[in-house]
């Protein structure tokens, strides 16, 4: 009774847009994704360049997903329960969007900041499109060995940890906050 209890939660947490029967699986993800690539010439290069990246599968579906606007924030979960609160829990301020959550929330901003600045690079991101873009940069001059591994691991990283963060405060009853250095 215990496990389906799980089950059922887990259930509730990961919502997989493509198969909502089966839920998430690996193979499930690398058909729906082998069958979209065809199917979007325009997103073609941005979904060939994030399959190269050299991070978890699970880690590269969802931030294609982020990437797609198709994550189940609060604000996407509100439009077919209006009751529901689409405030960020982050930030508890702002709606909660994709953007919002994984770029523009000061929870966000702040963990954001401090990794780019690791980095030497300083930068806001205005849209989705301009967190990959900055990724990609980082890549584009990481030159190769270890700094490229990190360059990669760079986006992927840090919106799964965002993500996973909200996540934690929502189903687990976390608080998240950034450490002052
Ligand atoms: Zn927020």
């Amino acid at each position: 009774m215990g496990l389906e209890k799980s089950q059922a939660t887990r259930r509730i947490i990961w919502v997989w847009v493509p198969d909502p029967d089966k839920g998430f699986t690996v193979r499930g993800a690398y058909d729906w994704w082998s069958r979209a690539l065809p199917l979007v010439p325009a997103i073609h290069g941005k979904a060939r360049a994030l399959w190269k990246l050299k991070v978890p599968l699970k880690v590269k579906v969802f931030l294609w997903l982020a990437l797609q606007d198709r994550l189940l924030t609060k604000a996407r979960r509100a439009r077919w329960r209006p009751q529901e609160s689409e405030l960020c829990v982050l930030c508890n301020e702002d709606r909660e969007t994709t953007f919002h959550i994984l770029c523009e929330c000061k929870f966000s901003r702040s963990l954001w900041a401090r990794i780019l600045m690791a980095v030497g690079r300083n930068f806001t991101f205005n849209s989705l499109d301009d967190m990959w873009d900055v990724g990609q940069q980082l890549c584009n001059t990481a030159g190769g060995g270890t700094r490229q591994l990190v360059a990669e691991a760079v986006v992927p990283a840090m919106t799964w940890v965002i993500w996973r963060t909200r996540n934690g405060v929502i189903f687990r009853g976390h608080t998240a906050y950034v450490e002052n250095a």
